[in-house]
Formats: C-alpha cells, sequence, structure tokens
C-alpha cells in the first residue's frame, strides 16, 4: 500500500492526480453504472405505449456483460437526446458509449446496420447530402429569393448555414426563407455558403461514419475559411453544436457557429423586429435537445413568444432540459419507426394535453417529424407546427398575408 501523503500537496501534483482519475473514470465508465434506473425514467422511449421499450440502465448491463445482440436493432433505437446525461448521478456517458458500439458496427461490419441509413451514409459521402439532390442546386431557394443583380458580399457580417432539409426540402425551404427574410427586415448584411455548404455531418458522426464525418467537417472548414464572417448562425441546432464540439474553428473561421435562435432573440429583445399581433392562439414551444439539453438555451425562445402580441403560451408536462425528443436525432431521422411507436407522438399528445394549437420549435428536424406524425392521424389535425422563425415572421407588421 503506498503511504499517507499527510503534506499539503501542491496544485500540480492535485491537477495531475484528478486527470489520472478522470482518465481512469472514462475507462471505465460501464463500472461506473449503479444501475439505479434514473436515465430509463428520464429516456423517452419509456413514454412510449409498448410492451418492449428501450432502456439505457438494462442496456449498460448488457453492454457490461457482452450481452448486447449487435444483429439486432437496439443499438440503433438511441437518438442520443442526453436526456440521461441530464439526470445520471454517476455520470456516465451513454451517448459517447453508444456512438463507439456503432462506430465499431459500421467500420467493422460487425453487425446489423438499418438499410436505410447505408443509403443515407451513401447519399451523404456522394453528394454531400443524405437524399443524392444535386449539389449544384443546394442554393437554389436562396438563388430565387435574391433581388435580380444583387452582388454577394465578400465579408459578410453573418454567414447563414442552412443545412440539408432547409435547403431542399419543400417544407424545410419556408424555415430559410423565413431566416433570410428576417435577417433582410433587420438590416444585416448576410451571405450562405451556397452550394460549396455540405451536410454538417451530425447524423454520420452519430451513425458512426466517423470517415463520412470527417469528409464533411472538411469540406465545410474549407468553404467557411473562404468566406470570413464574423459569426456563423445555423438553423438546426445539430449542425451548430456538432461544429462548435467537432470542427476545431481555427482563428481564421472567426468564432465558432451559434444557433439561428441566439440571432433572432437577439433581434427581438433590441427592438430591431417591429413584432405585430397575430391571429390568437395557444402556443407551446418543444425544446429541441441539442438546444435545450446540449447547450442549455431554453429561456430564450420563451422570450420571444412572451413578446408576440396575440399570442398566449402554455407547457407541455416535459418541457426545458426535461423535454422529450421529437425522435430524429442519432439517425433516428431515417429510421423507418411504426405509427404508434413513434417519440414524435408523445410530444403531439403532449401539445394538444396542454390545450394548445400551435406548436412552435427551433429545429427543422423536429418540425418535420411532427409534421410527418400529425398527417398520420386526425387527432392532431387541429395542431398548427411552426418554426420559430416562420412565427417572428408572420408577427411582422408589415407582412401582410404572411
Ligand atoms: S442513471 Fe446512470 S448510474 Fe443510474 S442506471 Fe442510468 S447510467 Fe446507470
Ligand atoms: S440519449 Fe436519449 S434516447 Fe438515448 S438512452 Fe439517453 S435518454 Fe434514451
Amino acid at each position: 500500500m503506498p503511504e499517507d501523503r499527510t503534506a499539503v500537496v501542491d496544485d500540480s501534483s492535485r491537477m495531475l492526480e484528478k486527470a489520472l482519475r478522470d482518465l481512469s473514470m472514462q475507462y471505465y465508465s460501464l463500472d461506473r453504472c449503479h444501475q439505479c434506473g434514473i436515465c430509463t425514467e428520464a429516456c423517452p422511449h419509456t413514454n412510449l405505449r409498448k410492451a418492449e421499450r428501450f432502456s439505457p440502465r438494462v442496456f449498460i448491463q448488457k453492454a457490461r456483460l457482452g450481452l448486447i445482440d449487435l444483429a439486432g436493432g437496439e443499438l440503433w433505437r438511441c437518438t442520443t437526446c442526453g436526456s440521461c446525461l441530464q439526470v445520471c448521478p454517476y455520470e456516465v456517458p451513454l451517448v459517447d458509449i453508444i456512438v463507439s458500439l456503432r462506430n465499431l458496427v459500421f467500420e467493422q461490419g460487425a453487425g446489423y446496420v438499418p438499410p436505410s441509413f447505408k443509403a443515407v451514409l451513401a447519399s451523404l459521402a456522394a453528394s454531400g447530402n443524405p437524399w443524392r439532390e444535386d449539389p449544384d442546386k443546394r442554393a437554389d431557394w436562396f438563388e430565387e429569393l435574391a433581388p435580380q443583380g444583387e452582388s454577394r458580399p465578400e465579408a459578410p457580417e453573418i454567414l447563414l448555414f442552412a443545412g440539408c432539409f432547409p435547403s431542399y426540402d419543400r417544407r424545410g425551404r419556408s424555415i430559410a426563407r423565413a431566416a433570410v427574410q428576417i435577417l433582410r427586415e433587420a438590416g444585416i448584411g448576410f451571405d450562405i455558403l451556397g452550394n460549396e455548404e455540405k451536410c454538417c455531418g451530425d447524423s454520420a458522426l452519430k451513425i458512426g461514419d466517423m470517415k463520412t464525418f470527417e469528409r464533411l467537417r472538411k469540406a465545410n472548414l474549407e468553404a467557411f475559411s473562404g468566406r470570413h464572417a464574423e459569426r456563423i448562425y445555423t438553423l438546426a441546432p445539430h449542425c451548430s453544436h456538432v461544429m462548435k464540439t467537432r470542427y476545431a474553428f481555427g482563428r481564421d473561421n472567426g468564432t465558432a457557429a451559434k444557433p439561428f435562435l441566439l440571432l433572432l432573440h437577439e433581434l427581438v429583445v433590441e427592438g430591431r423586429l417591429p413584432l405585430g399581433e397575430v391571429k390568437r392562439a395557444r402556443a407551446v414551444f418543444h425544446d429541441p435537445c441539442y438546444l435545450g439539453k446540449y447547450e442549455g438555451i431554453t429561456e430564450e425562445p420563451r422570450e420571444i413568444l412572451a413578446r408576440i402580441p396575440g399570442l398566449e403560451t402554455a407547457e407541455m408536462a416535459h418541457h426545458g432540459k426535461r423535454s422529450l425528443c421529437c425522435g430524429a436525432g442519432g439517425g433516428g431521422f431515417w429510421l423507418d419507426t411504426l405509427k404508434g411507436e413513434r417519440l414524435a407522438e408523445i410530444r403531439l399528445d403532449e401539445a394538444v394535453e396542454a390545450g394548445a394549437d400551435l406548436l412552435v420549435t427551433a429545429c427543422p428536424y423536429c418540425l418535420a417529424m411532427f409534421e410527418a406524425s400529425r398527417a398520420s392521424d386526425n387527432r392532431w389535425a387541429g395542431l398548427e407546427i411552426l418554426d420559430i422563425g416562420e412565427l417572428v415572421l408572420r408577427s411582422l407588421s408589415d407582412k401582410p398575408g404572411m
């Protein structure tokens, strides 16, 4: 046994001890789990009304015993929403563990990978977007909005990273168009990466395809470095989060990317957007996981809603950092989940239970999941679903007809 150290150690030896402890804690992260089950209580899958539900506690125990069935679908059910990370008393890094296992399965071909993931990843590698869309058409939505003969600024104050869904999807483009109209209304000099933009790579990363993620990361960093923008904003919180944590922006790239919601909040509280009265509605805000849980941004969207005249606000049973996932994260957007087993349905039910007729969110992927589920059942037909930028645009007093 080592001798006890009775002398007060200096700061550097304490830091060294701490670094060694952190390292061994990380290495033995599975052993840190005490099987208390608090994570399963917080996991959105627990709220599904079906007999066989995914449980993070059980998953960890199986991983510890080497009992995960890699030929089955269990490994792919986690949406990386982060609810478990919020509550685990022992800080078990469940999402990192799952992503590492997926990486192993994906790169070693050591188990089942959902076929829809393979198609998406092949498209991301070949076209820089998940739907094999023409990369040269990525910025068509923006070109259609640009006044004839308008020149693009060389060093824009702000660079808007639209992301794949707002660039290519008809419903998604409405979110991108709203952001552009808001920036014009506020008189902000901005630009987009245009056809140089590629998928941010978040889905590739969370599915475990590191090579594709790396390729996308490098392409976007190269495109950013040519633009010298002061600030970068992304329409999807997934994009800003993956850029902040995995892109390693150099000094030339200016500041790391942030969610567009923060800029919207800034413009609203500074009174730079003349908000007008909207049709009376009772609104609830769905906190996207990569905005609320991962970035702690929960007050700002509510402050925006509170400033829109005519809007009454309420809260869903789960909200803020305890919000429940829509099901899109971690590749969930690409899984064909049966009706009655979709996480988005839980949120639509909670919105209706809160007496809302308007469900507002700030992530294009949440919006798409909600729209798809709503279309599958009449019980949500009375619920309108909007991105917060679309709602702000509707409220701008000098935009009749919006
Ligand atoms: S909350 Fe943490 S310690 Fe408890 S079962 Fe879940 S992972 Fe294990
Ligand atoms: S990240 Fe979300 S979906 Fe995955 S285990 Fe944790 S709570 Fe469940």
